[in-house]
């Protein structure tokens, strides 16, 4: 946890996560590593294959930095992306505080979405939904809601956007289960609802498949 102008607190991506978790929200086995061999005994913990990526209140943008890495399917794997991410960090971020490496499972394969709050002037706190990657970076393809969201905002949220169809299964793709998805973001509705120190939520992204949604990737600001 870093406090960040002594105005807010950023909570990093496993205390983000355990939150979430607890608050009901399925999220990825997720744990910090603070050394490479502790990397590799939580790999070896968790079931390979594994994914690695860098903690630091200096690094937003995870990937980017090279601090991402993806489907390691053994020890010598883990051992050589915790040198790479550790290298490419102090590379492309010099001085950055590095709090560790978050350890975790690789999810199943399936479309990425991503859900977010943020607080709204006039309306308070607002959900957002919609497909990861490009279509919310360069086509805005969003819905939004104002808290609370009912099941029935969830279920249309999920339904106006235009990418709906990539959750519905095409090209014999699986079709993802679209009422783990409404359900999940009722769940974070109620979590916003009941945590109203909560300044900023992003969860970017989630993996939604056939067999339901899981959070791989979540950022939490708090007010003071
Ligand atoms: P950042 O957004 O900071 O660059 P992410 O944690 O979102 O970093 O990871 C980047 C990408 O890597 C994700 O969009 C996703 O495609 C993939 N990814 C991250 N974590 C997992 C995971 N546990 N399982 C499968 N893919 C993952
Ligand atoms: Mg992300």
């Amino acid at each position: 946890m870093v406090k960040q102008n002594k105005k807010i607190i950023m909570l990093n991506e496993v205390e983000a996560k355990r939150i979430l978790g607890q608050a009901g929200i399925p999220v990825i086995d997720t744990r910090l590593a603070r050394t490479k061999q502790e990397a590799v005994s939580l790999s070896g913990e968790i079931g390979f294959p594994v994914v690695l990526k860098i903690v630091s209140p200096d690094v937003v943008h995870k990937s980017d930095a090279g601090g991402v890495k993806v489907g390691l399917a053994n020890a010598a794997q883990v051992r050589k992306a915790y040198t790479e991410i550790i290298t490419s960090i102090k590379e492309k971020v010099p001085g950055a505080r590095i709090e560790g490496v978050s350890v975790q499972k690789m999810a199943r394969p399936g479309v990425e979405v991503i859900i977010g709050m943020t607080e709204d002037d006039q309306f308070g706190p607002v959900i957002m939904f919609g497909l990861g990657g490009i279509w919310v970076e360069a086509i805005r393809d969003v819905a939004f809601r104002v808290v609370p969201v009912s099941a029935r905002d969830a279920d249309e949220m999920v339904h106006e956007i235009k990418g709906v169809a990539a959750l519905r299964g095409y090209r014999g793709q699986e079709p993802i289960k679209i009422s783990s998805l409404t359900k999940l973001i009722t769940r974070i509705s109620r979590f916003i609802e009941k945590n109203p120190q909560v300044k900023e939520l992003d969860i970017n992204p989630l993996i939604a498949s056939g067999d339901g949604v899981v959070a791989v990737d979540a950022r939490i600001v708090m007010k003071p």
